[in-house]
């Protein structure tokens, strides 16, 4: 493999990782339960505060940086590290908002990880929106549902998006509890990452005060503006390739693993060359998670029937790589995976019949 540039949060990443959170993957993938010591460490280790502008109390590390450490620790404990990274949107929505009383308020703990947050979003974003806001007073009001929210109990805050009559998304920053308004919450059963504590929220007339908005913006732009996080996304199913690369290695399959690593290597220049096109990224992102579909179903084949034991890693890489094809996707990125597949199916049905 090529050699990383380790700075000090990549390397205490890598540590993270191998010491603390691979080591207990498979009990929290048996258990559904994240160890509050997770968190803990990642907070210690500065990792709530990855991208935070430097002068906000942020570690200043570098884009490349930032994908390698999700990549690492994604690796190591997909749940945990999917539980964690929603909390950047608090962070991102609290340090961009004009609202200087709630940054003042709020920043400084989201970065130390004093105060731990979620995103909300998925029923804004979705045709037709499930959740509305309605201007009432000095606030709006939120009706509707938010289909999917990881965290639930394992973090204070929510960062809420919601959808006016103009079609603008208003994003506002809640308390994570029932009560006054939130009037549903409903666990739900995954078939990976159940750690995450996923949760379909349902809301009715939840007050916001304009003092707890961070943001207003059209449909459109809010869209637009989430181009970047495609690629973000994408170091989850990078990691798990990682990890299935390692895997495979150890199960005496270099080649395999060789391969692996070298379409992932590949995968992230193109992503390099493509930051200034996001029209090109859903295509990426699409390879991403099919690589780590095919990576992690060469892990089960090169383990052998063993790999089929619940508690085998192989298994469970190839349960969240299925995660990472519908997780954070969009519609490009479907369409994008679906023809990939397809393409896949004609080649297969070529090969038995024998054409060239
Ligand atoms: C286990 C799990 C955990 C999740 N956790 C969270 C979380 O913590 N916070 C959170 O906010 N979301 C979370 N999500 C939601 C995730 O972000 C959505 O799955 C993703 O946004 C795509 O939604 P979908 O697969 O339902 O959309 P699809 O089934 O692809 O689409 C449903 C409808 O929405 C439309 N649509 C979807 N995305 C867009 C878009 N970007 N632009 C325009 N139209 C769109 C489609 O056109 C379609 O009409 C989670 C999902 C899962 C499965």
């Amino acid at each position: 493999m090529e050699p990383i540039a380790m700075n000090d949060m990549l390397r205490k990443a890598v540590e993270v990782a191998d010491e603390v959170l691979f080591p207990a993957a498979a009990e929290v993938d048996s258990s559904g339960r994240i160890p509050d010591g997770h968190f803990d460490r990642l907070a210690e280790d500065g990792f709530y505060g990855l991208v935070a502008p430097v002068d906000l109390g942020g570690p200043g590390v570098e884009f490349e940086d930032l994908l390698q450490i999700v990549e690492t620790l994604a690796g190591g404990c997909l749940a945990t590290t999917f539980t964690w990274l929603q909390h950047h949107g608090v962070v991102m929505g609290l340090a961009m908002t004009s609202n200087s009383a709630l940054r003042d308020e709020y920043l400084g703990r989201a970065v130390r990880g004093e105060l731990r947050g979620g995103a909300a979003f998925s029923g804004a974003i979705q045709t037709p929106p499930r959740i509305r806001a309605t201007r009432s007073g000095d606030g709006w009001t939120l009706n509707g549902q938010i289909p999917f929210v990881s965290g639930w109990g394992l973090v204070d805050m929510l960062h809420v998006s919601a959808v006016d009559e103009d079609d603008n998304v208003i994003s506002c920053l809640v308390d994570a509890a029932t009560g006054d308004g939130i009037t549903g919450v409903h666990p739900l059963t995954l078939a990976a990452a159940q750690a995450t504590n996923t949760v379909r929220l349902e809301l009715c007339d939840f007050r916001v005060p304009d003092s707890r908005v961070t943001t207003c913006a059209k449909r459109g732009e809010f869209l637009a503006g989430m181009a970047l996080s495609l690629r973000i996304d994408s170091s989850l199913p990078l990691g798990l390739t990682e990890r299935a690369a390692t895997l495979a290695e150890a199960a005496g399959q270099g080649d395999t693993a060789n391969s692996m690593r070298a379409e992932a290597r590949a995968l992230r220049a193109k992503f390099d060359a493509a930051m200034s096109d996001p029209a090109s990224l859903p295509a990426l992102r699409a390879a991403s998670s099919e690589l780590a579909v095919r990576a992690s179903a060469s892990c089960v084949v090169a383990a052998g029937s063993s790999a089929l034991l619940s508690t085998h890693t192989a298994q469970r890489l190839a349960r969240e790589s299925l995660f990472t094809l519908v997780v954070a996707s969009r519609p490009a990125v479907k369409s994008e995976l679906l023809r990939l597949m397809n393409d896949q199916t004609h080649m297969l049905a070529h090969v038995l019949q024998g054409d060239t």
